[in-house]
């Protein structure tokens, strides 16, 4: 068996976000070492998890070094980067030597110091084993990839579904193209292509055009000899970093001009179709009275602004004001807004209450919206989800949640800690049934689609002002590669230098 260090940092950085990310946050939601790690990601659905069930038939002995998440929220403070990227690299070390290693990054995360954290992890991890031992990453499809990623590591794989249902898979080929290499089958090397183009966040969802043809591309690609994996990453346009912007890459075995060629392959079919990428979505108010008209049941409406999943808030009341005003009936919404859960329990179930709901974090997110209804429960917010969803992630902890049922019969949903909607029993598990609801609003764009799909007559993307708002426009970046299209609309691919 061969001995090959595990390690997992993984955190989508929004740096529009105004809560920055601290070491609490990771602890709050999953920090593993040593055993613990193998014992708490063996038989999941995420790609860690993947690559320890496809280790042993790989020959692969895993030697867990340290696995640190953290919900989506904003950038990463100097001191925690620093924590958990001493403890990986003092784990790594001493448990030398290795023959390979396995790294589960995101590639958009960002901390203070370091606006490619993911790239500056892989360094400091490739320079413990040095240049000859193989080091495979995975990364998330919302990555931003950087030249310094890629040259950290030998080969590279990306989540090729969005919602992310394939997480178990790329881990699996993390741990068959580190096996290949380790009985010295394959050598891969791996080429990057940055094309200027924004691949909006509305256009992302893989099941439908124009997102699917990028992974037919992909597809295609995989057919041709000598190529071992490729991958698209779709960008994630939060993260005001240099690198932000839709990449492609290919892993060839021992052929470099091969990498290349089909990572630009891949990079030119899709600027040639870059207008079909950008998004041109209702407001609030627009979907709201769509929705009312609809004569399906029930409408969901993404409020992309407030995408928990991208690192807002999870309390813009943008939608629900909307939803007020219009006197539409019958809606359920989610928000996380402990204060108001407080005052529930304060009431007790069964009895009225009068709340100020949402829009507590900050001031991008609407204001507080009245209501008077009844607390129908209080939960403990502890639910399982045994399908696979987004983000492969099988239990979960919205803190103790409130129900509040109102005269327009409007299901509200207050949690204590914000949680994104990838599992319909976040509500289920409430006694909600959604399926009987005219309109569902959640906080995201793609993500809850695999949740949501199964109830959903319809979907309505809505763009909403936020943390996450869809269009890149309307955030001041000051650091990222120029030009970028649609933003620049004279930018060229191949620029004029290649
Ligand atoms: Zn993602």
């Amino acid at each position: 068996m061969k001995h090959v260090g595990v390690m997992g940092f993984i955190h989508e950085s929004n740096t529009f976000a105004v809560t920055p990310t601290t070491y609490k946050h990771f602890e709050q939601v999953s920090l593993t070492r040593g055993r613990g790690l193998i014992e708490r990601w063996t038989g999941g659905n995420h790609e860690l998890s993947g690559f320890l069930d496809g280790a042993e038939s790989n020959g692969i002995e895993p030697v867990p070094l340290v696995a640190a998440f953290a919900m989506p929220s904003g950038t990463i403070v100097r001191e925690t980067f620093d924590a958990i990227a001493d403890e990986a690299v003092e784990a790594l070390k001493a448990a030398l030597p290795v023959d390979g290693l396995y790294l589960a990054l995101h590639g958009a995360t960002v901390s203070e110091e370091f606006p490619d954290a993911d790239g500056e992890m892989a360094r400091r991890m490739r320079e413990v084993v040095g240049p000859d031992v193989p080091v495979v990453m995975t990364l998330d499809l919302h990555a931003n990839v950087s030249p310094k990623m890629v040259a950290s590591t030998d080969a590279t794989t990306i989540y090729r579904s969005n919602p992310h249902l394939d997480q178990k898979a790329r881990g699996l080929e993390a741990a068959s193209l580190l096996g290949r290499t380790l009985r010295g089958e394959i050598r891969p090397v791996q080429a990057l292509e940055c094309p200027p183009l924004i691949i909006s966040i509305a256009k992302q969802y893989t099941d439908e055009d124009p997102a699917k043809g990028l992974y037919e591309d992909l597809e295609s690609v995989l057919q041709w000899p000598g190529i071992l994996s490729a991958s698209v990453a779709m960008g994630f346009s939060y993260s005001d970093v240099e690198e932000f912007g839709a990449s492609f890459l290919a892993v060839a075995d021992r052929d470099q001009d091969l990498a290349r060629k089909a990572a630009r392959w891949m990079a030119q079919r899709a600027w040639d179709r870059r207008e079909e990428f950008q998004a041109d979505l209702p407001t609030a108010a627009e979907a709201v009275a769509m929705a009312m008209r609809a004569p399906e049941a029930p409408v969901v409406l993404m409020d992309i602004g407030d995408n928990v999943g991208g690192g807002s808030p999870g309390d813009s009341t943008i939608v629900l004001a909307e939803i007020v005003a219009q006197k539409a009936s019958d809606a359920m919404v989610v928000l996380f807004d402990a204060e108001s859960v407080a005052r529930c329990v304060q009431a007790g179930v069964r009895n009225p209450v009068r709340l100020e709901v949402g829009a507590k974090t900050d001031g991008r997110h609407g204001s507080p919206v009245s209501i008077q209804g009844r607390v129908r429960m209080i939960s403990d917010g502890i639910f399982q989800e045994p399908e696979v969803r987004h983000g492969g992630w099988g239990s979960f902890d919205q803190g103790v949640t409130a129900v509040v049922e109102t005269p327009e019969q409007h299901t509200l949903v207050l949690t204590s800690v914000k949680m994104a909607p990838v599992s319909l029993e976040q509500v289920k598990s409430l006694g909600i049934k959604p399926e009987s609801k005219k309109i569902l609003v959640a906080k995201g764009v793609i993500a809850p689609r695999a949740a949501y799909n199964p109830v959903a007559a319809r979907t309505i993307l809505v763009d909403t002002p936020g943390a996450t708002c869809v269009n890149p426009a309307s955030f001041t970046y000051h650091h990222r590669r120029r030009p970028l299209y649609p933003l620049e609309t004279e930018a060229q691919y191949p620029s004029s230098g290649q």
